[in-house]
């Protein structure tokens, strides 16, 4: 079974975009318990790394890094371990929320813009980035600059996401990393 009630959101963001095929490198960003990453690799991913702040338990045919996302080394460490650059980052990370609206806020969108961020460092020509993001979050200022370096970005609401939450995801496919110098 699935570790993870979230583990669905992403069968349905496959089911919905064909994310996930057979023989790619994966990155699955804030994978604790380890739903994403098990979907990752029942669909037929090659190489699948998760990462999170949080041990996961194993998951036979991945591999875990148990560390901050945010570490400088991270990139270059994955790029090794999945044996070249990532076809797909994908990012469910959260805040741990503090119950103060404006620091969970800022927390939120921080998370979103972090993950773009490594995905710019990780990604193959071509490659896919998948991130929860909140509408009325960080979602409006990431995307001008998304849309610079991914040929398509797209939002979707996947139905196991609760009606009553403000998490969507931005699907953003065709990374060129030409574009990138077009960045601020
Ligand atoms: N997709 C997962 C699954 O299907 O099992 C659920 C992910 S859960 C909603 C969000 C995760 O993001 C948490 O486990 C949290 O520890 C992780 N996270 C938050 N900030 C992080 C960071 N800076 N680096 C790595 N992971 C982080």
């Amino acid at each position: 079974g699935w570790r993870s009630r979230a583990a669905f959101k992403l069968i349905e963001l496959d089911d919905r975009f064909h994310l996930i095929r057979p023989g790619q490198r994966v990155v699955d960003l804030g994978a604790a318990p380890g739903g994403w990453t098990q979907v990752a690799v029942k669909r037929g991913a090659a190489r699948v790394v998760g990462v999170d702040l949080l041990p996961v338990d194993e998951v036979p045919g991945a591999e875990i890094i148990e560390g901050d996302f945010t570490d400088p080394e991270l990139p270059g460490r994955l790029i090794e371990m999945l044996g070249g650059r990532a076809d797909l980052v994908l990012s469910d990370m959260a805040p741990n929320t503090t119950g103060h609206a404006p620091t969970d806020h800022l927390r939120i969108i921080g998370l979103a813009e972090g993950a773009f961020d490594f995905a710019l460092d990780v990604l193959a020509e071509g490659g896919t980035f998948v991130a929860k993001v909140f509408q009325g979050g960080s979602e409006k200022q990431m995307l001008d600059p998304m849309k610079k370096v991914f040929t398509s970005v797209r939002h979707a609401k996947p139905p196991a996401s609760r009606k009553d939450s403000s998490e969507l995801y931005v699907v953003a496919t065709g990374f060129r990393p030409e574009r990138l110098a077009d960045l601020p």
